[in-house]
């Protein structure tokens, strides 16, 4: 399996590499050559496997290069009893066309560990295979949930640093403190004057700076992305995807072969892309929703064809998805458009320019095809927390309830055949803020009395490793400019 940059035909590496680099030199992101197929027979196979075991049989598709034996242990490590849940990927039904998948079981309660638990073992194996024996220095912009997502993965392990860059005023509170408490002696987290798109800009040109990556070189290091622009990040995100599929099957709900819709809290699109790339292989998936908050800029690129960035970033009870520039709609135009390196280059060259482009009819009818866009505000997700509890006795972070609400509002407009899977992206317990005010219940400044009140409230446990927070040192509390960046990964990386 041959990967390629979004931005070049010409040039390839393998798949063990496209996870060693992180993000291509010339900017692009790295996408397999093509699709594996999964036929009937071979999904019905499936149907009965635990999800370490489905992890195993998908991953390796894309990863030809490692041998069995490698990859079925980095799978049996990475969902084991690291989460909470023996299922790790739970399915609650709420009612006969509805169900729920719970991604935040893990050990950091959202949804970026069911790919960070994995990512550090594909890398070790990535960086032996390719040879590599400089340190790997991980860098990470966060929305929230991924900072907190990698340093857990990459906390002690060994060849590894890594170095997490989030909005000082752009995460929850408890997902703050998850981060700035990180134990290990590798980890590093900082603060930045901005947005997520400032930071995540900030950290992508670190990327494309040559003169950085060759006096780190000298240094016997080099840097590698935790993000959802790296294949690593987003081959384990395939998995639930199928392992929500066959839980369906396996329980009755759908016979196999009938189509399942998604409903996805989208922030830097690398969650529904997973599941475009599971559609493509032949998992029979219907629509896929882009359910998304204030910062609607999927919800208008998908109803007109033009992405256009030039707007306010507004910060919102779910940010998480608190962002303008959706990095793996990139790789989605590359599936759609032909694969056509030079149309991705010339695109993201006006994105770069003018903050905006527009795509052709070919491509919006192939995105058009399978997604549904859709939006909504803050009062809107308050609302839809406490309905879906009153309604179902059922807790959801604000995050799921923009997938919820969305969802909603298409089956009220729209018809939407078949069974809908709505991903639950993060455990309530981390947004307590704007759950409690959806009960019309004070916030309390406690940290550990937030989370009482919760469990009170709606008879939740809190999840243990948010329970043990409140006994963590702090560790870290360094801010810095947006332009301060470059400086402090050349200091903190050296
Ligand atoms: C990361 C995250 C999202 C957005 O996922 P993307 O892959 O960036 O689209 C949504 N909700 C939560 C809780 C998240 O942590």
């Amino acid at each position: 399996m041959r990967y390629f940059s979004t931005r070049d035909n010409t040039r390839h590496v393998s798949g063990a590499e496209a996870i060693v680099r992180g993000q291509a030199p010339d900017g692009g992101l790295y996408v397999p050559e093509s699709f594996p197929a999964i036929s009937g027979e071979e999904l019905a196979k499936l149907v009965p496997l635990s999800y370490a075991d489905l992890a195993f049989c998908v991953t390796k598709l894309y990863l030809p290069e490692f041998a069995d034996e490698e990859i079925y242990e980095f799978t049996k490590q990475s969902y084991g009893d690291n989460f909470s849940s023996p299922e790790i990927a739970p399915l609650r039904s709420l009612n006969e066309d509805t169900s729920v998948l719970e991604l935040w079981h893990g050990p950091t309660c959202a949804f970026k560990d069911m790919a960070l638990q994995y990512l550090p073992r594909l890398l070790a194996g990535s960086l032996k295979k390719t040879g590599e024996t400089k340190e790997v220095c991980i860098l990470a912009a966060t929305s929230g949930d991924t900072g907190k997502a990698a340093l857990e993965g990459f906390a002690d392990v060994d060849g590894t640093r890594i170095l997490v860059f989030y909005p000082r005023d752009g995460v929850s509170d408890i997902q703050k403190l998850q981060m700035i408490s990180q134990t290990g002696g590798n980890v590093r987290v900082c603060s930045v004057n901005g947005n997520f798109d400032d930071t995540q800009t900030a950290v992508k040109a670190i990327f494309g700076d040559a003169l950085l990556r060759d006096e780190l070189e000298r240094s016997g290091k080099f840097l590698s992305s935790a993000n959802s622009i790296n294949w690593g990040r987003l081959l384990p995100q395939i998995v639930y995807y199928l392992y929500a599929y066959t839980s369906l099957t396996r329980r009755g709900k759908i016979a196999l072969g009938d189509k399942v819709n998604f409903c996805v809290p989208t922030g830097n699109f690398g969650n529904i892309l997973a599941g475009y790339i599971a559609k493509e292989m032949g998992v029979p998936i219907g629509k896929l929703i882009c359910a998304s908050n204030s910062n609607k800029v999927l919800t208008d690129f998908l109803a007109k064809g033009v992405y256009d960035k030039r707007r306010e970033l507004v910060l919102t009870a779910s940010p998480s998805m608190d962002i303008l520039i959706s990095s793996n709609l990139e790789r989605l135009l590359y599936f759609t458009g032909g694969r056509d390196g030079n149309l991705i280059k010339e695109l993201m060259a006006k994105l770069n320019k003018s903050g905006k482009y527009e795509v052709d009819e070919n491509i919006r009818a192939a995105i058009g095809g399978t997604f549904i866009g859709g939006y909504n505000d803050d009062e809107r997700t308050k609302t839809t927390i406490k309905d879906t509890f009153r309604e179902y006795g059922y807790l959801v972070d604000p995050h799921t309830a923009v997938g919820l609400g969305v969802l909603n509002d298409i089956r009220r407009d729209t018809e939407l055949d078949g069974h809908t899977v709505a991903v639950s992206a993060a455990s309530a317990y981390k947004f307590c803020e704007t759950v409690l005010d959806a009960f019309g219940e004070d916030c309390p400044d406690d940290v550990p009395m937030r989370f009482e009140r919760l469990s009170k409230l709606t008879g939740t446990l809190i999840p243990e490793p948010l329970a043990e927070l409140a006994d963590k040192a702090v560790r870290f509390t360094d801010t810095i400019e947006k332009d301060e960046v470059r400086e402090y990964v050349w200091q903190y990386t050296r």
